[in-house]
């Protein structure tokens, strides 16, 4: 049997790879773990998740603070923001995380950590720092960057990527977005309510396409009404830097043009997986832009080498990416064939309201031919919501043909969480009529699960048939007040 350095060698130190290092080597296999940058951690923790979301609540207390009049409190004069102050919290979050992303801690865990960019010289090596390394079996995790479109003029123009947002010297004044997906509408939000003018271009005709439109146009309302100017059904035609301010030149649904100038200029237009440089093309392996070619055990054609994080190409999320790495130790560690599987893989996008989803909506549902039926109950009749000063937002239940669910998608005041009981009901296989008439508590915002559930139940128990059948058998005298459904006013 030939021999190899590692049992398992893992490109990259993120969410992913990550995973695979820590379960490979408590697991008890020789582990090497190679990160091209300085500290362990990824996008997420670095530049993606971890700053976005601390940005995220920052500008919501300021917000908050800007709106107190609304909550009986006195009107609160608050000052601008120092973008410095923001930024050291960023960082201080960050580095409080960080400690779990340590080289000590893997090392500890039982695996070698190494830094430096690592090249396949043959399907079962890679050159590092000038040294061949081997390894029975390889993960790819290398994540993926802000996709940067062939747009005239942009490569010449200073434009900010996720990569740059949370280190500012000093709020920028105004900013243009280019897309309205996740990263763009989180960031539009939170630059807006700091108190940068913000738009956003998509050439779509709504934001988060992947999304049920009626479920994403409450985000764009609630945004528009914050402040953030959308420019939907919009084509980029070129960008150019213009004195201390970026210029973008779009074309509007109806042919006119329209130029916008801005202090920042974001691309937000998708993600491209970080493949180049690692020579697969010499090794056989095919990829492009999106990502490796995959089998559902996530193994590319050459068996022993897997893939695992963004580098998928499909969910591209933290939560995706630690899935798949269990996904890898099972398959490459434990020798226990296991496929990925997405049906019920959750979502968020955490504007406020936050926009969450598992499963089907209603967009996947048709694209799947699927016929489906659709339930839903909305935050203003959920007394905590009213409370919190929370009035938009609805949760959506969507149902196959045998009324079992196989979707639901929220957009309310922390959905995210909420979805925390779809995750176990829809991966548990409970019946709706179990969470219809499990006891959830008073004033919670999670009574919404239940009563979209209750919704669907009922329409069963409250049918005619039901209670034609309880009149029959026990003599019930029937409606005490107005008219029985049916019965004609004299
Ligand atoms: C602004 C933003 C906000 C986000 N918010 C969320 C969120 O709220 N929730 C969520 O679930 N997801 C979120 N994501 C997505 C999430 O960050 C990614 O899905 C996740 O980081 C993917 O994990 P990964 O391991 O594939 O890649 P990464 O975490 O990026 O890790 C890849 C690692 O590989 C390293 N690497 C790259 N090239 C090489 C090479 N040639 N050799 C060695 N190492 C290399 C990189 O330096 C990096 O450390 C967000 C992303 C962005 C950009």
């Amino acid at each position: 049997m030939a021999s190899y350095d590692y049992d398992i060698g893992i490109l990259g130190g993120g969410a992913a790879g990550l995973t695979v290092a820590s379960g490979a080597a408590r697991l008890g296999a020789k582990t090497l773990l190679i990160e091209k940058e300085k500290d362990l951690g990824g996008d997420c923790l670095h530049y993606g998740c971890v700053p976005s979301k601390t940005l995220i609540q920052t500008a919501h207390v300021y917000h908050l603070l800007k709106n107190a009049g609304k909550f009986g409190l006195p009107a609160v004069e608050a000052g601008p923001v120092d973008f410095r102050e923001i930024a050291a919290r960023i960082r201080s979050v960050i580095q409080r995380i960080q400690k779990h992303d340590s080289e000590e801690r893997f090392c500890g865990l039982g695996a070698k950590v190494e830094f430096g960019e690592p090249a396949f010289e043959d399907e079962h090596a890679v050159r590092l720092n000038g040294r061949r390394i081997s390894a029975r079996n390889w993960l790819i995790a290398t994540g993926s960057s802000a996709a940067i479109p062939p747009v005239q003029g942009l490569a010449e123009t200073p434009y900010l990527t996720n990569r740059d947002l949370y280190s500012f010297e000093k709020l920028p004044r105004s900013m243009v977005i280019l897309g309205a997906g996740p990263i763009a509408a989180e960031m539009a939000q939170a630059f807006c309510r700091l108190g940068t003018r913000v738009a956003v271009i998509q050439r779509g005709s709504q934001i988060l396409s992947n999304e049920d439109k009626d479920m994403a146009d409450q985000v764009m309302e609630i945004l528009t009404r914050e402040g953030v100017s959308f420019h939907l059904n919009s084509e980029i035609l070129s960008a150019r830097n213009f004195g201390t301010q970026r210029e973008v030149v779009i074309r509007k649904e109806d042919g006119q043009t329209l130029t916008l100038r801005a202090e920042a200029l974001l691309v937000a237009l998708g993600r491209e997986a970080n493949l180049n440089g690692l020579n697969l093309r010499g090794i056989g392996m095919p990829f492009d832009a999106k990502g490796l070619k995959l089998d559902p055990r996530l193994r590319t054609v050459q068996k022993h080498i897997y893939g695992a994080g963004d580098v998928t190409g499909s969910f591209q999320f933290t939560h995706a990416a630690g899935y798949e790495g269990s996904i890898v130790v099972s398959n490459a560690i434990f020798h226990l064939p296991r496929k990925a599987d997405y049906t019920f893989m959750p979502w968020c996008t955490y504007t406020h309201p936050e926009l969450a989803g598992i499963g089907m909506n209603e967009k996947r549902a048709k694209a799947a031919g699927i016929s489906y039926s659709v339930y839903t109950e909305e935050f203003k009749d959920n007394d905590r919501s009213l409370a919190e000063g929370e009035e938009v937002g609805r949760i959506k239940m969507i149902l196959n043909e045998r009324e079992k669910p196989i979707g639901v998608q929220i957009v309310g005041p922390r959905a995210g969480d909420l979805l925390g009981e779809w995750v176990a009901v829809l991966n548990g296989g409970v019946k709706t009529s179990t969470l219809a008439a499990a006891v959830h508590p008073y004033p919670t915002l999670g009574e919404i699960n239940k009563k979209v559930a209750g919704a669907w139940l009922s329409q069963k128990i409250f049918s005619e048939k039901i209670k034609k059948g309880l009149r029959f058998f026990f003599q019930l005298k029937g409606r005490a007040c107005g008219m029985e459904e049916g019965e004609k006013k004299e």
